[in-house]
């Protein structure tokens, strides 16, 4: 099995030859930290979102959707605090002229000394880091940086600029350039407008919308799915760190003073989704903000153990009362609940209040390399006389591109007919795929580096008996079924 830099590498070319992903505008050389989901990669990427949404919204008593547009009034992102604060510290090397992210400069720095066994000066570092950064004590840091003699990978030098915020929002112009087409509310009456950084915001300024036309009463939550963009500084690691993505945000409005029950709660619960998935306990870990953001009055991440190590797949917030105050304050428009439970303490109902917030948030390209990264599997299968492999996407069947392939053993005797009358049969209940092409055996392979879970082989004993053989991926068993039960077989995985 390939060491972890490889196997990413491994990934990212598989998901490339079989259709997963391509870079983007390819043809022109491709656009950096942007990338197009090809044939395969939009099935899988689809389906994520529906596990996701479904089990976020349609298996819940109390949480509705909606899909909000990316462009909004640029107030918006005034009152949100993005404007000021959706900054990164950077820090430029002199020689090389490359630009890095603060913290990952610090944090490369502290993993190499922890795999040259110089743990205890990693951890004084990060610990370090976390102190400055809360601060934004922009000066001590680059005093770490230095008194640690850290380098730039390419020019190997310790030349560094001083270190400086950049805002990572997407602007562009709306409308025609000569009249103001933005109404002026809370400052705005220009012609700028940005590309959202989150779906959230989405999400919070129609919280008295859907909540007055749904009729929903605390504690409720708004899901979303949908594009954000970022203009990442340090933007590699294939889609794990892309300039336009998508996220799954749900957020969840509560009564203030039970945040941190709610909190909890969905910690629990957003852990218990990922590992519905059936990938290993072991795989995700939790890790708590030290710096909070500017809304947040506790936060962690849920991390997955990608190739490339730990790292952040899925963010918990609680974010106060925060942005609908802000929005409150921004658009003079009151964003309050009524609340006519009976509050115990004073036996009256709790009345009006601005509801605290606990989001959930996660990527879905996030999501979709998490996914492939674990199912990603080279397989040695050689026997005493001959020598084989195999490489195998093992994704759980509910989230694989395609459920079933048909394929007639042979492309005459009336094999094909047969075959595409199964296509015909249950094409409208899962995705299937029809192949006729190649040995058996190698459309076996291609269809376990699909990650196709179930492959079906119409040959002559179909003609007299009308059963097929199928095969499971992962065991590679076949077993003979009848052709009237291969859709129960397929619904029944893919439950
Ligand atoms: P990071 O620290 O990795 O930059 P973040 O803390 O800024 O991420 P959030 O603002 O909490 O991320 O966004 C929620 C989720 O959106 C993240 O957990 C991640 O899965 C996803 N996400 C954020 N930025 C990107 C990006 N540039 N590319 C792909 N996914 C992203």
């Amino acid at each position: 099995m390939a060491n972890d830099t490889n196997k990413f590498q491994a990934i990212i070319s598989h998901c490339k030859e079989y259709g997963f992903i391509f870079p983007s505008s390819e043809i022109y050389d491709g656009l950096q930290a942007v990338y197009d989901y090809g044939q395969m990669g939009s099935e899988l990427k689809k389906n994520i979102k529906d596990y996701w949404w479904k089990s976020m919204t349609q298996l819940q008593d109390n949480i509705v959707g909606i899909d909000a547009a990316i462009f909004m009034h640029p107030t918006t992102w005034k009152a949100s605090g993005h404007v000021d604060n959706f900054n990164d510290p950077m820090i430029d090397n002199k020689d090389s002229k490359k630009r890095y992210r603060v913290d990952h400069l610090i944090e490369a720095f502290a993993e190499e000394q922890k795999t040259t066994g110089n743990e205890q000066l990693a951890n004084d570092v990060l610990a370090q880091m976390d102190a400055l950064l809360a601060k934004d004590d922009f000066a001590g840091l680059k005093k770490l940086i230095e008194d640690n003699k850290m380098k730039c990978a390419i020019s190997g030098t310790g030349n560094w600029t001083d270190i400086r915020q950049f805002n990572l929002m997407f602007s562009t112009e709306f409308g025609s350039m000569e009249t103001a087409e933005i109404p002026p509310a809370g400052g705005g009456g220009a012609n700028k407008v940005y590309l959202r950084p989150e779906t959230a915001q989405g999400i919070f300024v129609n919280f008295l919308n859907v909540q007055k036309t749904g009729r929903m009463k605390i504690p409720f939550g708004i899901a979303q799915i949908g594009k954000a963009f970022r203009n990442e500084i340090v933007a590699r690691q294939f889609i794990f760190r892309m300039r336009e993505f998508e996220q799954m945000e749900m957020q969840f409005f509560i009564r203030p003073g039970t945040q941190k029950e709610w909190y909890e709660k969905w910690k629990a619960t957003r852990l218990e989704w990922h590992q519905s998935l059936g990938i290993p306990a072991e795989k995700y870990r939790y890790h708590d903000h030290v710096k909070l953001a500017h809304y947040a009055d506790a936060a962690c991440d849920i991390e997955f153990e990608f190739p490339i190590g730990f790292k952040e797949l899925e963010g918990i917030h609680s974010r106060t009362d925060f942005d609908l105050k802000q929005h409150q304050e921004y658009s003079k428009k009151k964003q309050q609940y009524f609340d006519n439970d009976i509050d115990p303490a004073t036996g009256k109902p709790y009345g009006n209040y601005i509801p605290y917030v606990i989001e959930t948030s996660i990527g879905l390209d996030r999501m979709f390399l998490a996914v492939v990264s674990h199912a990603y599997e080279e397989q040695d299968l050689s026997t005493p006389e001959k020598p084989d492999s195999r490489v195998v996407l093992k994704f759980p069947a509910k989230l694989a591109p395609i459920k079933l392939a048909v394929l007639p053993l042979t492309k005459k005797d009336g094999l094909p007919e047969i075959a595409e009358q199964i296509m015909t049969d249950l094409k409208p209940h899962f995705r299937c795929f029809y192949e006729e092409k190649d040995s058996i055996g190698k459309r076996y392979r291609r269809m376990d580096a699909l990650g196709t879970p179930f492959c079906v082989t119409v040959d002559h004993q179909t003609k007299e008996d009308n059963t097929v053989t199928i095969r499971h991926r992962d065991s590679m068993e076949q077993e003979r079924v009848p052709i009237g039960k291969l859709k129960e077989i397929v619904l029944s995985a893919i439950g």
